[in-house]
């Protein structure tokens, strides 16, 4: 929403919103305040389960609606010289879906974009911008497209092109105005979880769904090659034990970080 003109009264068309308390916790702020409705977007089959599976898990114990959106569906990630992307793409859409309902989330929407070359463009923008003028979430996590340093380019322009659906095209009825056509209404979620985060300022405790959390990355066969969920878990103790001793004393396979967004409407 644009801002009006100086002598007008600024309308809202959230009149009966509660501002989410920045102070406070935003999951259970959110709880408090607004219907619990989360949509995930990420690059890739597994980039939601690996960074964010176990909150994923927690919201859907917790009663939340989670929807899932994957720009592509993985057809580079194998090296094997037989394999073809589509044939690829099949078996690792068919292993998103079972790790969405591992989590509790609703069968994933795949936008269908190739491995490698998602473009931070306005045909991107406009499928998300629909995405959340369908499912209405009021937190979406997806990647930070913003975070210096070596990153992939498809999480990098997943995560870009998420922010810019969110603020300001979602919101404003003259972006993308065929979504029209469906009946589907402007929104503006209230927040956002940004993962594969540098400078992360939330972190969720998924001790009670770590489980969860692996058998949902185990449900990626084709990537995870062969391990169990004893294998994970103790590489998952060791790498924390590692980090530990590095330095980062927080380190933990048991909780998830992210940078918290708060938007205003
Ligand atoms: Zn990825």
């Amino acid at each position: 929403m644009t801002t009006p003109p100086a002598g007008q009264p600024r309308t809202s068309r959230y009149p009966e919103a509660q501002n989410i308390d920045p102070a406070g916790d935003l999951l259970e702020e959110l709880e408090a305040k607004a219907p619990k409705r989360a949509l995930v977007v990420f690059a890739h089959p597994d980039d939601a389960e690996f960074t964010s599976g176990g909150t994923i898990a927690l919201l859907c114990a917790r009663g939340w609606d989670v929807n899932m959106v994957v720009t592509t569906s993985g057809n580079k990630g194998t090296k094997d010289p037989e394999v073809t992307p589509q044939y690829l793409a099949g078996v690792r859409e068919d292993e998103q879906r079972a790790a969405a309902a591992i989590c509790g989330a609703h069968e994933p929407i795949f936008l269908g974009f190739p491995d490698g070359y998602v473009q931070e463009d306005d045909e991107l923008r406009g499928l998300l911008v629909r995405q959340i003028r369908l499912h209405r979430p009021e937190l979406v996590i997806t990647w930070d497209g913003f975070r210096p340093g070596f990153n992939h380019r498809d999480h990098r322009n997943t995560g870009r092109a998420t922010y810019d659906a969110i603020y300001p095209a979602a919101d404003d009825h003259l972006y993308y105005t065929l979504d029209k056509d469906e009946d589907l209404e402007p929104f503006r979620p209230q927040a956002m979880l940004l993962a594969g985060t540098r400078d992360a300022d939330y972190h969720v405790d998924i001790t009670p769904v770590i489980r969860t959390k692996v058998r949902a990355i185990l449900a990626h066969v084709s990537q995870i090659h062969g391990r169990t969920e004893e294998q994970t878990m103790q590489m998952w103790e060791d790498r924390a034990k590692a980090a530990r001793e590095a330095g980062d004393e927080n380190a933990s396979p048991y909780r998830e970080s992210f940078t918290k967004v708060i938007l205003r409407r």
